[in-house]
């Protein structure tokens, strides 16, 4: 135990409620800004958390505060014991979700009801299935299509996440607001980001500003409503007026949202990250292996958590390669 009782409060005054934990390393999808061509070296299994670490590992979180738990991966739902994990997970006081690529994900709706899963992500970076096939190297365009408006039938709340990349997608910009027109999603546009081995450059990233140029042109200004941010949100939502959905812009890269952070991550092998940025990471497994307590390695990771993007606070620093590829892979951290 430790002597301060908000060990999730960090040196900049933000609390951390929400807890992304990350159960597997795979994938089956292989999204080029996502995965390196290569692959990426994977954990041998005993080091991965089992359900039970995973459990004991959250409902320690849980007791400090947290609020949310979100599952990611690699694809979350190839994880053979995903319903456990959800049935163990489903005890705790939190608002449990999921971000999945929805490849399998129709054959989950029972267990994610029963665990009480009703927010669901989805990754869609193209609405052409040539393209998706290109980004993702998998033929599942249809699935992923059909899947999205099953879980909209089953009354999930569903986001749609595309990763925006110039001269690939960014002309879909408003077939994905028109998306929006009959189907109540939210489709949120994220810059991308740099990670080990995803060839990050500055001049493929398609910006807030870039996004919102589009939208101008093709809607009437009076037409374009800005939404109210939820707190803590990442995003900056708007509509268009009697649109069933709406659209958001993630822009980490150009605007970050660190004031309001109130992220921890924890990646399949056990590791904490203050944050997507931070090449730093504590070893929470190793030491609940061994039957100490983890509170004092969290409470000291997030005390370390620098004010905005892993000590990254300038665009001139993003662009140091050496600053992402001593990060992880996004592959292995989980969005
Ligand atoms: N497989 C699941 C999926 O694709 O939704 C969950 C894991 S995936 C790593 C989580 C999110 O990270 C996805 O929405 C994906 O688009 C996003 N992501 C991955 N690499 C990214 C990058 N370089 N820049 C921005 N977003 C990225
Ligand atoms: Fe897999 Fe998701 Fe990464 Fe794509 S973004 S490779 S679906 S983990």
């Amino acid at each position: 135990m430790t002597n301060n009782k908000n060990i999730l409060q960090d040196s900049h005054g933000r609390d951390h409620a929400y807890l992304r934990i990350s159960l597997i390393e795979r994938c089956n999808l292989r999204c080029t800004y996502c995965m390196p061509e290569e692959g990426v070296k994977l954990s041998p299994k005993s080091h991965l958390m089992t359900y039970e670490e995973i459990y004991d590992i959250a409902k320690t979180f849980v007791s400090h505060g947290v609020t949310k738990i979100r599952l990611t991966g690699g694809e979350p739902l190839i994880r053979k014991d995903i319903p456990v994990i959800l049935e163990k997970l489903s005890t705790l006081p939190v608002e449990l979700s999921i971000t999945s690529n929805a490849v399998i994900i129709d054959k989950f709706i029972d267990v994610l009801k029963a665990n009480g899963v009703n927010k669901i992500n989805v990754s869609l970076d193209s609405l052409d299935a040539t393209k998706f096939k290109h980004i993702t190297r998998r033929h599942e365009f249809k699935k992923v299509y059909d899947n999205i408006l099953l879980l909209v039938q089953e009354g999930f709340t569903v986001k749609v996440n595309a990763v925006l990349m110039k001269g690939f997608n960014d002309n879909e910009i408003i077939d994905f607001i028109n998306f929006t027109k009959d189907l109540p999603i939210s489709v949120r546009f994220i810059e991308f980001m740099p990670f080990d081995g995803n060839k990050w450059d500055m001049s493929k990233m398609v910006s807030y500003a870039e996004v919102m140029t589009y939208v101008n042109n093709a809607f009437a200004e009076s037409s374009i409503e800005r939404l109210q941010d939820a707190p803590n949100d990442t995003s900056k939502n708007y509509k268009i007026k009697g649109f069933k959905g709406s659209f958001a812009v993630i822009s980490s890269v150009t605007n970050p949202f660190c004031d309001s952070c109130n992220r921890l991550r924890l990646t399949a092998n056990g590791q904490l990250k203050n944050c997507l940025f931070s090449s730093g990471e504590s070893d929470l497994l190793t030491t609940l292996r061994a039957g100490k307590s983890i509170e004092p390695i969290i409470q000291k990771a997030v005390q370390a958590k620098f004010k905005v993007r892993g000590g990254m606070d300038t665009l001139k620093k993003l662009q140091e390669p050496k600053l992402h590829t001593n990060n992880r892979s996004m592959i292995t951290i989980g969005g």
